[in-house]
């Protein structure tokens, strides 16, 4: 199972943290501390992939947006807010 899939059902404090991790040993680590069952068969997939995550809630529900001054940033689909790198 994708590490991606797992986290969304996890409660939203715990996927918060697991956004955090930059590893799967990370997460692993995280769901152990936190009493989680965790598939045997769980690999990180893409969950490390795209390093872009909103600052703001942690969601990787972004999409990059070019603003009218030409310049590049990014919304984030779940809060809204814009934000750059
Ligand atoms: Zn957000």
């Amino acid at each position: 199972m994708e590490l991606e899939e797992f986290v969304k059902t996890l409660p939203k404090r715990i996927a918060m943290k697991a956004y955090r991790c930059e590893s799967l040993f990370d997460v692993m680590m995280l769901f152990e501390a936190e009493g989680i069952d965790y598939p045997e068969d769980l690999i990180a997939g893409t969950f490390f992939v795209n390093p872009i995550r909103c600052p703001y809630c942690e969601s990787v529900n972004v999409v990059e947006i070019v603003n009218s001054d030409g310049s590049e940033g990014y919304r984030c689909l779940d809060c809204g807010q814009l934000f750059t790198i």
